[in-house]
């Protein structure tokens, strides 16, 4: 599994020379991009590549600048179609660009510029501590972006992920409580279940509640109530980040005592299922980005298993017999085999269930993965002998890689 971190570098102010080299590899970078991107073509980088690489080294770009920057316009074109009006310019270690020390111990960051290499100096500030402290710590980074007066590099470490494992831990997200968790064994009995986060949705409430009152004040023109909004908005977002972690690091510690790998519901998909009322839901209350990356990180870090299964019918599925059933706002109840009990522990189970031992529609204990299901951190399940290996390779991961981004 691999693990990405940013860390922002500061840079020093340089000669009067380089801040002209600089200040006209970005003017030539922000034009070169503004006419890839004015093209108006959707196309997949190599296509756009193939058709103004010419043009794009015209401006004076480094080929592997260049290179890069038809990854950026296919970004762009994908997304807002206009290249800002502050742009940063990427650059690949080593091939255009490399952090090096000057004779006398400082710290330098070195690029290809319109005319050759210029080396700029960094502030040994907190900022370049942390780059270090992450360097010892094994990242490695291969790739760093410029704009001005700042370097954001990009970090990445690999992880060992254990092979194998004797449980299943389902999380279902929720917006009441962060996280309900299920732990299955291979046989898909239930060997605890729990609740983690529960604080979490009362707090959003009154916080909602909150947030409409001054928000009505700030409409009528009110300066106090929009900063206290504003106040309010960060100290929600702090909480709900520090919540996160923590049940992140409960949910790893749970799966290390059953020796369980972490089944979540790929919340991508949740997301952009369209008409799923569940996800839109949960994608508009609850801080998905952070929900998906804490458990991901700490438990990669610990060197434990994640898989994302596919989220439909997660929480319309009798988690002991398969069938469809019925919810009622907390409460789930089967017509066919009767069970009834809470909603979101009967999802925890079904995601557990799908994540590796048996998908109630494939039926069977031993069925193979299926289709939706991906191993976000690579692993295998081990039932006696039969080994049956996680979905590494699927065809949507490749498409959207479950990297971790997390800022520094
Ligand atoms: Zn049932």
């Amino acid at each position: 599994m691999e693990v990405v971190k940013t860390v922002t570098l500061n840079v020093l102010e340089p000669t009067k020379v380089k801040q002209e080299a600089i200040d006209n590899l970005m003017r030539a970078y922000r034009e070169a991009l503004s006419f890839v991107v004015s093209q108006n073509i959707l196309a997949h980088r190599m296509k756009l590549q193939s058709l103004f690489y010419e043009q794009v080294r015209g401006y004076g770009l480094h080929s592997q600048v260049a290179n890069d920057l038809f990854k950026d316009a296919v970004a762009i074109l994908n997304n807002v179609g206009k290249v800002k009006r502050n742009v940063t310019v990427p650059f690949n270690i080593p091939r255009s660009g490399s952090f090096a020390l000057t004779k006398r111990g400082k710290p330098v960051v070195c690029f290809v510029a319109l005319n050759g290499r210029v080396a700029v100096p960094i502030a040994m500030d907190g900022a370049y501590r942390r780059y270090k402290d992450y360097l010892n710590e094994g990242y490695k980074t291969t790739f760093f972006r410029l704009n001005h007066g700042r370097v954001h590099v990009v970090l990445k470490k690999q992880y060992q992920i254990k092979e194998r494992y004797d449980a299943v831990l389902g999380v279902d997200v929720g917006v009441k409580r962060l996280a309900t968790v299920s732990i299955i064994n291979r046989e898909g009995k239930v060997l605890k279940q729990l609740y983690l986060g529960e604080d979490v949705g009362d707090r959003q409430r009154d916080i909602c509640l909150r947030r409409s009152i001054l928000q009505s004040y700030a409409d009528e023109g009110s300066r106090y109530a929009r900063q206290a909004l504003k106040r309010l908005k960060r100290k929600e977002s702090d909480y709900t980040t520090t919540r996160c972690w923590q049940v992140a690091h409960e949910i790893v510690k749970l799966a290390e005592q059953y020796n369980a790998f972490i089944a979540i519901e790929d919340l991508n998909g949740l997301i952009n299922a369209k008409g799923n009322r569940k996800g839109n839901r949960k994608a508009k209350r609850m801080p998905y980005a952070k929900l998906r990356a804490a458990p991901l990180s700490v438990a990669g870090q610990n060197g434990r298993l994640v898989v994302a299964v596919r989220p439909r019918g997660t929480s319309h599925t009798c988690s002991r017999c398969g069938s469809k059933g019925v919810r009622n706002g907390a409460i789930f109840k089967c017509p066919n085999c009767g069970y009834e009990g809470n909603a979101d522990r009967n999802a925890s189970v079904n995601i557990a269930l799908r994540a590796g031992i048996n998908d109630p529609k494939t039926n069977g204990p031993f069925a193979q993965f299926s289709e939706g299901n991906l191993s976000v951190n690579g692993g295998v399940l081990v039932h006696d002998e039969m080994s049956l290996k996680c979905l590494q390779h699927v065809n949507h991961l490749r498409d959207k890689p479950m990297n971790l981004f997390m800022g520094s």
